[in-house]
């Protein structure tokens, strides 16, 4: 499944004195198959970007087109419900959703509330729990005396339940260590690669964005400053760092080595030698 959007806007509390634009003229395309990395400094326009790609937020100017359905300003709501099983969001921080008394039950909740039978949604479960890396064991405990880790892969499998053709992150490896943001990341992939979902990643980390992504799209006050492979992306650093973003010591390093040497052929110094 494609999205495209054309000349997306989106104004919050739109008519009012705190009215406020969030997206600006927004065209990108999210291609079937595809993993598209989201970067770009807090209030650029990630979130309200990525709550329209499952319809919770409707463009208040232009176009978002999610496979079949074309949602506008004038033209809400129809369809979307079918759209919303077929773009999963994983929210910053998911296992703070987590509220049933056992993983069975939680995973179930949003199958059962698109139409599942109890028998379908429990077998949903069971898969999306192996898909996420937890033992069948696991379906009859408590969420909540699970380790942080694990919590997050119940939430993440409770929206993988649902079958989608698209996954969203929102910065899904926040707060967790080093270890647990690979495992978690390296998951990630694995659906793609091997079950075929998309995947669009909002993310901090540019490590991330680089290592796992297609493409990458740079988000600055509210409109696209940027998209590219991680190559373009990342073939001028300098110009990441001027807009704020968390480039690694390792690729600064190499900025100032080439900016470095660079001064040396342009003047060069005396050599110990002479
Ligand atoms: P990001 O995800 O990149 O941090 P957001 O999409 O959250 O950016 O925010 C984009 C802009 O919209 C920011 O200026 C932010 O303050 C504003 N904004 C976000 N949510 C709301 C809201 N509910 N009401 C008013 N303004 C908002």
């Amino acid at each position: 499944m494609q999205i495209v959007t054309k000349d997306l806007e989106y104004v919050y509390q739109k008519g009012t004195p705190f009215e406020k634009r969030a997206l600006f003229h927004i065209n990108v395309t999210i291609p079937s198959h595809s993993y598209t990395a989201v970067i770009g400094h807090t209030g650029s326009g990630k979130s309200t970007l990525l709550q329209h790609l499952n319809g919770l937020l409707q463009p208040t100017g232009g176009e978002i087109r999610i496979g079949d359905l074309t949602v506008t300003s004038e033209k809400k709501g129809k369809g979307l419900k079918g759209i919303r099983q077929k773009v999963g969001i994983v929210f910053q921080f998911p296992e703070h959703q987590l509220f049933e008394e056992t993983v069975e039950k939680d995973i179930c909740f949003g199958p059962m509330n698109f139409g599942a039978t109890e028998e379908e949604a429990r077998q949903q479960a069971k898969t999306a729990l192996k898909l996420v890396g937890l033992s069948e064991e696991l379906l009859n405990k408590s969420p909540f005396d699970l380790s942080g880790g694990q919590m997050r892969r119940v939430a993440i499998a409770g929206v993988l339940a649902m079958n989608p053709d698209i996954l969203v992150l929102d910065e899904p490896t926040a707060g967790l260590d080093p270890r647990g943001r690979t495992e978690i990341m390296e998951m990630f992939y694995q659906l793609y690669q091997e079950k075929g979902i998309s995947i669009v990643l909002v993310t901090h980390s540019m490590e991330e964005a680089s290592k796992y992504a297609d493409s990458i799209i740079i988000m600055h006050k509210g409109t696209v400053y940027k998209k590219g492979t991680p190559k373009e992306i990342f073939s001028s650093p300098a110009e990441l760092i001027d807009l704020g973003l968390d480039v690694p010591e390792s690729v600064r390093f190499q900025l100032k080595l080439e900016d470095k040497i660079g001064k040396e052929i342009a003047e060069p110094s005396l050599s110990i030698d002479e």
